[in-house]
């Protein structure tokens, strides 16, 4: 008889999303003269560039003829794509990785979730905490975690770094020695970033150690101070001990249209075996290309029209980010994020916990948001409002919190 893979009975139920659907719902359904604003969840809401719509019939207009249809995608993704992520994202910026050492996948959620099978079982993960949720699930479902305790809501071969106000929502080195660092930055759900020079020290610490660093940059396009790295590579060392991901899903709003890449440097060994060569067996093993028509469309992302397009639509979430930052500023809320990161991170105010706020901005003033304790025990006592709504309704959001007061 078949039997499961038990890991997955040890997953807490997920728990936050479904939560707060049934929470506004039901606030939705008993009071339906209400207009309910969302700045809980992290999707886009921009349609696509121009840019990008017309790279997208263009490879439509070529899939229809004999000489131009495609078929299967090389595995490692079309050499346009990889050589204008190559160009852009990293030769432009001093960061020295090549074509060959992309390898473009259907985004970063995948590959986020997915990089943990080239590791061994035994190895122990150290997350931030807060935490984008995939990095933990995914590990729980390969049996990497140990136990889960109810109480703490940690699993017990987990190595939690605390991001709170007290070390500016950056993880400290952790006092036991992890195997796989998991960083994100700018960071989801705080917002935070960390400077070149403080992840030069992960980068020096992961190389002293013989960690590796799984370092999740989706959200690059939203730096706008200078000293805050767009990639890993730009720090010494970072090949030999770093893997990054990306996606087009915030820079370029392909949430829908999925595009991703994960760069797995030749340098990054381990006894001897290049990580580089395992990735690009379990790609080659279980996966078939991004489609040819998004790859065209993400290689329209590097245009000069589509750069044009895309910092226009970035800086109109940016905006958004100011509007609730200084907004609730205002309203004497203590807030952080929103400056290089499209989340704004805000101490839940009069001791309640982050559920409890979430049900007085839902049921005060029609606003949801994500409680922080759903991202980790740290983010307990704070909450996420994202900058990825209307102009319309981020203002009229922000405006109804502000009458509301603290
Ligand atoms: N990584 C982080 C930190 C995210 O917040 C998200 C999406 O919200 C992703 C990865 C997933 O990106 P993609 O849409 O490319 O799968």
């Amino acid at each position: 008889m078949f039997r499961l893979n038990e890991n997955y009975l040890k997953l807490p139920g997920s728990y936050l999303f479904s939560t707060i659907n049934r929470k506004v719902s039901a606030y939705g359904a008993a009071h339906p003269d209400k207009r309910i604003i969302r700045l809980g969840i992290g999707d886009v809401t921009q349609p696509l560039a121009p840019a990008i719509i017309e790279a997208l019939h263009g490879a439509v207009e070529e899939m229809g003829h004999q000489e131009t249809f495609r078929g299967y995608a090389p595995d490692l993704g079309y050499e346009f794509l990889r050589n204008a992520i190559a160009e852009n994202d990293y030769k432009d910026r001093g960061c020295d990785i090549s074509a060959d050492e992309i390898f473009v996948s259907d985004g970063a959620k995948c590959d986020s979730g997915n990089i943990q099978e080239i590791f061994s079982l035994d190895n122990r993960i150290a997350v931030c905490d807060p935490v984008y949720p995939v990095y933990v699930d995914s590990n729980v479902m390969a049996g990497r975690t140990g136990t889960y305790d109810q109480k703490s809501e940690t699993w017990s071969n987990v190595i939690y770094m605390p991001c709170v106000a007290e070390n500016g929502f950056a993880p400290k080195l952790p006092g036991e020695t992890p195997d796989i660092i998991y960083l994100c930055f700018p960071n989801n759900p705080t917002g935070a970033v960390i400077t070149k020079a403080q992840l030069q020290e992960w980068v020096d610490y992961a190389c002293r150690v013989g960690a590796v660093i799984i370092y999740d940059a989706a959200y690059e396009a939203y730096i706008s101070q200078a000293d805050i790295p767009r990639s890993i590579y730009e720090c010494q060392g970072a090949r030999t001990c770093a893997i990054e991901l990306r996606s087009f899903s915030k820079n370029a709003g392909f949430t829908g249209v999925r595009l991703g890449f994960t760069v797995v440097p030749k340098d990054l060994k381990c006894g001897g075996v290049s990580l580089h060569s395992l990735w690009a067996r379990r790609h080659g093993t279980k996966y078939n290309g991004a489609p040819y028509i998004v790859q065209r469309a993400g290689e329209a992302v590097y245009s000069p029209e589509g750069k044009k397009q895309l910092r226009a639509q970035v800086a109109y979430y940016m905006e958004n980010a100011r509007y609730i930052l200084d907004g609730l500023k205002a309203a004497g809320y203590t807030v952080s994020g929103g400056v290089n990161a499209p989340y704004i991170w805000l101490k839940v105010p009069k001791g309640m916990t982050s559920w409890e706020f979430f049900d007085y901005l839902l049921e005060e003033v029609n606003v949801v948001g994500t409680p922080g304790s759903g991202f980790g025990p740290s983010g307990e006592g704070y909450f996420r409002l994202t900058a990825f709504g209307s102009r319309e309704n981020t203002v009229e959001a922000v405006e109804r919190i502000k009458t509301a007061g603290i």
